[in-house]
């Protein structure tokens, strides 16, 4: 029996080699807590730079560091925000 590695494995080694230097947010410019952990609002998250639905890459030269929420949530909703902002949900 072969167990094929999971496509995640290079993603978390991403995601720590971009964690280990702590960098601030890559959107807003902030710094991150690094202890805080998923779910938290503004706990570390891996931010595509060129996203990848737009064709970007999956790889470290397309990944940076940023907040979960706002930064990187409201970057992916983007091209939801009209649409929240008439339903009044955004201020
Ligand atoms: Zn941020």
């Amino acid at each position: 029996m072969s167990k094929k590695p999971r496509n995640t494995t290079q993603r978390d080694k991403d995601r720590a080699r971009i964690a280990k230097n702590k960098p601030n947010c890559g959107i807003c410019g902030e710094p991150i807590d690094y202890t805080l952990k998923w779910p938290d609002p503004r706990c570390f998250v891996v931010d595509h730079i060129k996203p990848l639905h737009l064709g970007g890459a999956d790889t470290i030269g397309n990944k940076q560091a940023a907040h979960n929420i706002p930064c990187n949530s409201k970057k992916r909703a983007r091209e939801y925000a009209p649409i929240v902002r008439r339903s009044g949900a955004l201020k």
